[in-house]
């Protein structure tokens, strides 16, 4: 058993020793299974949040109202759940209510696929009350029961069902299938960072040009800020040779895809919902990606971006099959005199002793010396720079 289970099982011997039902439950069975990285476990139990808190010396009210608390014990935080059912969805989103249940098949039943619903007790042994071991064999996405019902309880499943395609590189059932195609439409009710979040999941998997496939001809592409209509153009990503493995590179190519121009791309990916740091980020992979397509880039174009600007734009020319060396452009941003405005050994006050009037012509001055120095026509060093402003000034 992996040690993030070992280390989980005192906290579950001391539910059970105070007369609680506790098993490991969710996607950290399903991963065990697969022998996939987990990376935290989730615990359900019978007992009430409040007979967590008697029980545990350390716990936070994480989500006490959903029946979550989280326990700290030695060193790690465990989120333990009271088994619960979920009831009034209105809206096609999370419940209104949670109603907490005494047995632990009410709580799997409530859970959207049946590789999702599977428990583990201390001693090993799984719990599977629909299939889900032999769906986990034959790598399939089922719904727990009937699928539209499940997904008009909330329609985020349905974008769920695609991330874990993708993930897992896993094939849908072919009813649960069927009802993202009849349901698709429920999908604009989701909020948008809930939807992102399974998104991004579902274009950087090992499997995200099958699941993108799903996401497009299901209808589901429709339904989301800045794709409506776009089929045509998206449907490149399942023909690629090579998938984007990061998140700025997966909105880097969407943005390529879509044609935004790049004075939208900020709206673009601020309808969303993505962070104003990795909108900075794309754009500047985006311009870089646009610069390395048309022309070889000069030195100062390589001084301007950084390292993993280049890197990232180096990936989206290897995702789109274009004929880019990219190692070259490595070596010869490595090799620059210079890499930013503060390894220059002068700044603006040096300008200003050495004859240059203070005003906007300072930062120019800046600049060009910069360029002259990455191009390999300037020292980097005090005295080679008086000695070119001196000339500067006297050519004027
Ligand atoms: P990951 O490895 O990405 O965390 P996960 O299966 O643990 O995968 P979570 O989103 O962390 O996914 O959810 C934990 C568990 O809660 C799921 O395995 C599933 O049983 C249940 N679950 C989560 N979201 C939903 C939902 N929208 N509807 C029904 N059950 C859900
Ligand atoms: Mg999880």
């Amino acid at each position: 058993l992996p040690e993030v289970f070992t280390q989980a099982l005192p906290v579950l011997n001391e539910i059970n020793k105070n007369g609680f039902e506790a098993y490991f439950v969710g996607g950290c069975v399903r991963d065990l299974i697969l022998g996939r990285h987990i990376h935290d476990v989730d615990i359900a139990t019978s007992a009430y949040p409040e007979e967590i808190k008697n029980i545990f010396k350390k716990t936070i009210d994480t989500g006490i109202q959903h029946g979550t608390v989280t326990v700290l014990n030695n060193g790690e935080s465990y989120e333990i759940t009271t088994f619960r059912t979920e009831s009034g969805y209105q809206d096609y989103r999370r419940p209104d209510h949670v109603t907490f249940v005494q047995n632990l098949s009410e709580d799997l039943k409530r859970r959207d696929f049946t590789i999702n619903a599977l428990a583990m007790d201390v001693e090993g042994n799984v719990i599977d009350h629909f299939d889900g071991l032999n769906d986990l064999n034959q790598q399939i996405i089922k719904a727990v029961g009937k699928a539209e019902n499940r997904f008009h309880e909330d329609a985020l499943r349905m974008m769920r069902a695609v991330r874990f395609m993708s993930q897992l590189e896993f094939k849908l059932d072919p009813l649960t299938r069927q009802a993202i195609d009849d349901n698709h439409e429920l999908l604009a009710k989701i909020s948008v960072e809930r939807i992102r979040d399974e998104f991004v999941k579902m274009g950087i998997g090992p499997g995200s040009r099958e699941a993108f496939q799903v996401f497009l001809d299901s209808g589901l592409s429709e339904e989301v800020p800045g794709f409506a209509g776009k089929k045509e153009a998206l449907a490149i990503f399942p023909k690629l040779n090579f998938a984007p493995s990061t998140e700025a590179n997966l909105w880097a190519l969407m943005i390529i895809l879509l044609k935004i121009p790049n004075d939208q791309i900020a709206h673009f990916m601020r309808m969303w919902k993505n962070s104003n740091a990795l909108e900075r980020q794309v754009a500047n992979t985006v311009e870089f990606f646009d610069l390395i397509s048309a022309q070889d880039p000069n030195n100062y174009d390589l001084f301007k971006v950084d390292l993993a600007t280049i890197a990232s734009a180096i990936d989206l020319a290897h995702i789109l099959g274009q004929p880019i060396n990219g190692q070259a452009l490595i070596d010869r941003y490595e090799a620059l005199p210079i890499k930013e405005n503060h390894d220059l050994v002068i700044n603006g006050s040096f300008l200003l002793k050495n004859g240059i009037p203070a005003g906007p012509q300072v930062g120019e001055i800046l600049d060009k010396i910069i360029e002259k120095i990455v191009e390999g026509e300037l020292v980097n060093d005090q005295k080679a720079i008086s000695q070119y402003l001196a000339n500067h000034l006297n050519n004027e």
